[in-house]
Parts: structure tokens; sequence; C-alpha cells
């Protein structure tokens, strides 16, 4: 199982895709790329797995938010889900019983 950091090239890559904007908040302060499926739990380096964040998005969604918010790190994987899925769908479907969603 690849688990490698991300190459520059396919930062470049999910940084245009998502037209250098964190796609939660639209906001531009240090970009960084999240695995949708951790890589520990099997995710890999390819787009359908792979999302901008904001520096401050990024922290919330591992669980240290960076501001006052109700929002919790699980609506902003399901955020993240429907980004992901809106975009790949029909081939990136997590909703599929039992199916991987990069498959
Ligand atoms: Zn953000
Ligand atoms: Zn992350």
């Amino acid at each position: 199982m690849m688990s490698s950091r991300i190459d520059n090239a396919t930062r470049k890559k999910i940084y245009a895709r998502d037209g250098w904007r964190c796609a939660l908040c639209d906001g531009t302060n240090g970009l960084q790329i999240h695995h949708y499926i951790k890589r520990s739990l099997g995710g890999t380096n390819t787009p359908h797995n792979l999302v901008t964040l904001c520096s401050a998005c990024h922290s919330h969604v591992h669980g240290f938010p960076l501001y006052e918010t109700y929002i919790t790190p699980e609506d902003i994987e399901q955020a993240i889900c429907e980004y992901l899925s809106d975009m790949y769908a029909p081939n990136w479907n997590p909703y599929r019983k039992g199916a991987h969603p990069l498959e």
C-alpha cells in the first residue's frame, strides 16, 4: 500500500482543481491538502481522495479547532464527502454499501 507523501505535481493539480481555495470556506490562508480517507486507513494520493483546505479548516477536521464554532469535525467530513462526490460521481460513491469510494 502506497503511503508516500504527495508529490509537488499532484499537490499543484489539486490546488488548481479547487481554484487555489479552501473547499469548505473559500479561504486562501495556509492552503494544505487533506486526505479524505486517512493514509493510515488505506487512503491514497489519488485526486479522488484529496481536497484543498485552509489551515483553519484543516486543523478543525483533525479535531483541533482554531476558532469557536458549533461545526463539528464530522460536519466537515460530510461537507468534504459531498464536495468530492459532486465532482467525481458516479465514480466516487461512498454511499454504495461495501464500496470503497476510491474505486
Ligand atoms: Zn477553510
Ligand atoms: Zn488532513
